[in-house]
């Protein structure tokens, strides 16, 4: 038996009336578990086995791999607002998601616990979605160990202030000399870069306003999304749907 503080990541219904749950858990990485009777409504596991809750998990389960079966469970924080918001649960779709694809089945993850948990809160309270979900990859790509490097030109390793381009290919900014080493790095404005490394620097609880202009964000936002796909190895669902909203502009 376990008990754990953990998030719901994703449900796939089981049965009439359970639940299959996968939870990001504070000390043991990602757990799947039963969630018996959990679709009916009047179930006490019900609000613990909705998207993004966050609850306190009394879990049976064995030392390997494996699924467990929910014992008891209390809920901390429904995050109810994000589910009743079609543009919040798709950007809290997509970090939870990113959490999913980095984090292992029982592998200890509490860094990831931790910024999934604080994002999610920043998104319930309203704070810009387009910059939390950006936030998150930046965090995330930290966590797992591909942080990219910021301070030097990723092709001759000369200190750069300011850069024009941020070369996917090379991992990083490039310095005014080696602008043209990859003729298929991304142009980006010197407030992209600071805000790159200020998102690399800064504690995700302490998130302000931030003031970012359109071309700006389309600029961190392919900047980090092919970041991660160059070095994670990883691909994402919920992403196409986030580019489906912004598409129509919903
Ligand atoms: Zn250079």
């Amino acid at each position: 038996m376990k008990k754990v503080e953990a998030i719901v990541l994703r449900t796939v219904d089981y049965g009439e009336s359970n639940k299959i749950l996968t939870l990001l858990s504070d000390t043991q990485g990602k757990i799947g578990a039963m969630a018996r009777g959990a679709k009916k409504p009047q179930s006490q596991l019900s609000s613990v086995s909705q998207p993004f809750a966050y609850g306190t998990y009394m879990i049976a389960i064995g030392e390997g791999r494996g699924m467990g079966t929910i014992i008891q469970a209390e809920l901390n924080e429904s995050f109810r607002a994000i589910r009743e918001d079609l543009f919040k649960a798709a950007y809290a779709s997509y970090v939870v998601e990113l959490a999913d694809r980095f984090v292992e089945e029982r592998e200890p993850s509490q860094g990831v616990f931790l910024l999934v948990l604080t994002l999610l809160s920043h998104l319930e309270d309203g704070k810009d979605p387009e910059i939390v979900v950006r936030l998150c990859e930046m965090k995330m790509l930290d966590l797992a160990g591909i942080r990219p490097e910021l301070y030097h030109c990723a092709h001759c390793f000369q200190p750069v202030e300011q850069a024009l381009r941020f070369s996917i290919m090379h991992g990083g900014p490039l310095c005014g000399n080696c602008h043209s080493s990859d003729e298929r790095a991304i142009w980006i404005k010197p407030v992209t870069l600071k805000l790159l490394r200020t998102f690399q620097a800064m504690d995700v609880r302490r998130l302000g306003e931030v003031n970012v202009g359109d071309d700006v964000r389309r600029q961190l936002g392919k900047v980090l999304k092919h970041y991660i796909d160059e070095y994670s190895g990883v691909t994402f669902k919920s992403r196409a749907f986030l580019e489906q909203l912004h598409k129509y502009d919903l």
